[in-house]
């Protein structure tokens, strides 16, 4: 028999969530049924919204179950399959991460080519937060020719594709903030921005007059708060805001005042416009296509942070809510036994 180690949820967080929240339990690797695939995970991704499904609360995507292993983008190698489509030896993405081995029907997994680029690109620029970023600076909010952009969380995944993309689309000035001076310093020196604001110095307004001083006309929200109502006291006459997310909030007990100067944005004639990954699955094999070209050539930077292992799962959950990741937070499976 193979044992396959799973993370299940154990208890719904209050707050901000900790180790106790998880159970790592040993299980028996599964078999495939007809039309199915057996997957041996190599790596998972953790993000954000996980925060959400820990809760017992309607969002746009169900809750985790109590006692149940959690669900969540992972990469592997097809071991067994009893489908046509997907033969053994494939690299494929799907949906269950969180456990070591995986059986799930082969339509629901995605063949990744692995000559274009590494597995786990396909977690990160290659895969949701890197549509995430296109989508957001082409479609929700778009950035035109001589734009000054400003990005949240800008070291992390999402932002840090999202800034060399905004320059890529014709950006004039990008902004990034992040917390920290070795993040800021790290938008600067390799991620391309042109200028960083370091969010844990407070006075994020005033930071952004400095940096943005004649204003800014694109705002990638990802982090919602103080963040969304200083850029929107920064914005341009028929400036975009793409609100994306709004990790300030995820771990809150309590419902935070939104921005108070919002009169701004109709005296300004700014869209604010939210966006979810999801609607944009059509982008994919356009924004894709692009990526990899950059990946190859080297016009696009990307970084991970790599956790090892199944165990560490719930770890590296943790870590990206408190900005331990710099680039995509990745877990590493060992499970080749
Ligand atoms: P990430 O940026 O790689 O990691 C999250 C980062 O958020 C942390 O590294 C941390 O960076 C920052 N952060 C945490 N608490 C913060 C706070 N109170 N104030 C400011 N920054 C804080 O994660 P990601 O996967 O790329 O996701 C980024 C955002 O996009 C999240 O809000 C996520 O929910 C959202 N998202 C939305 C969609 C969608 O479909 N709408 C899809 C993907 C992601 P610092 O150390 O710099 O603070």
């Amino acid at each position: 028999m193979t044992v396959s180690q799973e993370i299940r949820l154990a208890s719904r967080p209050v707050g901000e969530p900790s180790a106790a929240n998880f159970e790592l339990v040993a299980t028996e690797a599964p078999e495939p049924g007809e039309g199915q695939i057996v997957v041996r995970n190599t790596w998972m991704s953790v993000d954000p919204y996980m925060r959400g499904r820990m809760d017992d609360a309607p969002s746009y995507i169900p809750p985790f179950a109590l006692g149940a292993a959690l669900e969540g983008s992972a990469i592997g190698e097809v071991i067994a399959s009893r489908s046509a489509a997907v033969p053994v030896g494939a690299t494929v993405s799907h949906f269950l991460g969180w456990r070591e081995y995986a059986v799930l029907d082969a339509a629901a997994a995605t063949v990744v080519d692995v000559s274009a680029a590494a597995p786990e690109a396909y977690l990160g620029a290659l895969g949701t937060t890197g549509l995430t970023a296109y989508a957001a600076l082409t479609r929700t909010a778009p950035v035109h020719e001589g734009d000054v952009v400003l990005v949240s969380a800008a070291a992390g995944a999402v932002g840090s594709v999202a800034g060399q993309l905004a320059r890529k689309l014709g950006a004039s000035r990008v902004i990034g903030s992040a917390g920290g001076p070795d993040k800021t310093k790290k938008l600067l020196d390799v991620f391309g921005f042109d200028a960083a604001v370091d969010h844990r110095r407070g006075n994020l307004a005033e930071q952004l007059a400095e940096a943005a001083p004649e204003g800014i006309d694109v705002y990638l929200d990802a982090v919602g708060g103080d963040h969304l109502q200083a850029a929107v006291g920064a914005m341009r006459t028929g400036g975009r805001i793409a609100l994306v997310g709004a990790i300030s909030g995820y771990n809150a007990t309590e419902r935070a005042p939104g921005p108070d100067n919002l009169f701004q944005v109709a005296a300004r004639e700014v869209t604010l416009r939210g966006m979810l990954v999801s609607s944009h699955f059509d982008l994919f094999p356009e924004w894709t296509g692009k990526a990899a070209g950059w990946l190859a050539d080297g016009s696009l930077h990307t970084e991970q942070t790599v956790v090892e292992g199944i165990a560490q799962a719930p770890e590296a959950l943790l870590g990206v809510l408190r900005g331990a990741n710099t680039g995509k937070m990745l877990v590493r499976l060992g499970a080749q036994r």
